[in-house]
């Protein structure tokens, strides 16, 4: 996210393919369900993971919020991901939160599609017990005195004070047009005024009769640090864990690294599913398999939990259920 997207250095990316497996699908499925079979495994995932639900990976800017056009960008790029679906790697992931194998899940994505793909097996409390959201959650905007609104209450009121700008998204939706967006939900955008937009106050702050219209998604910004809570969190459910499986995940952000790096000098296992180089692939003690969650997440799955997949009517439906609708390469 923004807080630290630094480039991968060249020379890591040029060491990194002879770290990772060259191995089948077939041997991938045994490796992970080895991994995960004796349970309290920890796990962090990245942006990789939510591209099957047309989420495409991130694509370094910094400090957009900055930009003053961040609002009216951010309120354009919402609906998408409001409207994303978990794909087949987060009902995979699902299935193995539910049965427990992994007790904790970490994220560095904000699209809120782990907690979606558990909704229906779970209450709100406890998903935010299970999963940390490291980077914070596009579902929730806060303003400066800290009162939370839920986003699509705060969606619903922009488009309100803008009615002129609701009309521009709605002929775009209309006409499958939609800005491109990236995880975050921010939309690339040029060429549109957007002076005009307007931010509707605090409604608790308006009610305690202070004037506040600050008011940003609870994401973690380019130049802020996650809060201290988070980070401790983070670091005990590292601690906690007998392994450390990351999927999908670059780990260019520091704030995820830091969390591998914490699992190694603890000597946990640790099992890495990605496609492409990542910032870790030069840490001894890492083992890596170069291959999308897509292709054997619900096999490995399948493989672990064994005849519980007949026998509970829940598992059974996750490993059937979620999108494959990856953004197309060149839009
Ligand atoms: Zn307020």
């Amino acid at each position: 996210m923004r807080i630290s997207v630094p480039t991968i250095p060249q020379a890591i990316l040029s060491a990194a393919t002879s770290a990772a497996q060259s191995i089948s699908p077939s041997a991938a499925v045994e490796r992970i369900a080895s991994f995960l079979a004796p349970g309290n495994v920890a796990t962090i995932t990245g942006a990789g993971v939510s591209v099957d639900s047309g989420i495409r990976a991130y694509r370094g800017v910094k400090g957009r919020y900055l930009n003053p056009n961040y609002k009216l960008r951010s309120y354009l790029g919402y609906t998408p991901v409001r409207d994303a679906l978990p794909n087949t790697t987060h009902y995979a992931l699902a299935a193995l939160q539910y049965s427990g194998i992994i007790p904790k899940l970490i994220t560095q994505n904000v699209d809120g599609l782990h907690q979606k793909a558990l909704s229906s097996v779970w209450n709100t409390a406890y998903k935010q017990e299970r999963i940390l959201e490291l980077h914070g959650s596009l579902h929730k905007v806060h303003c400066s005195h800290g009162h939370v609104i839920d986003r699509a209450t705060f969606q619903d009121r922009l488009s309100a004070a803008n009615p002129e700008w609701k009309t521009y998204m709605d002929e775009l939706e209309a006409t499958g047009q939609r800005p491109r967006t990236n995880p975050d939900g921010d939309v690339e955008l040029e060429g549109v005024a957007y002076d005009s937009f307007r931010v509707p106050e605090c409604p608790t702050c308006l009610a305690e009769n202070r004037h506040n219209s600050i008011l940003k998604p609870e994401l973690i910004f380019f130049g802020e640090s996650i809060r201290q809570d988070v980070k401790d969190r983070s670091y005990a459910d590292i601690e906690h864990c007998s392994g450390l499986f990351l999927v999908g995940t670059t780990l260019a952000t520091y704030s995820a690294f830091r969390l591998l790096r914490h699992a190694l000098e603890l000597k946990k296992p640790v099992l890495m599913l990605n496609i492409g180089p990542t910032r870790a692939d030069p840490l001894p003690g890492l083992e890596k398999i170069e291959m999308s969650s897509r292709i054997v997440m619900r096999d490995a799955v399948r493989a672990v939990l064994g005849s519980r997949v007949d026998d509970d009517p829940i598992i059974e439906r996750m490993l059937r259920s979620g999108v494959v609708q990856p953004p197309s390469e060149d839009d």
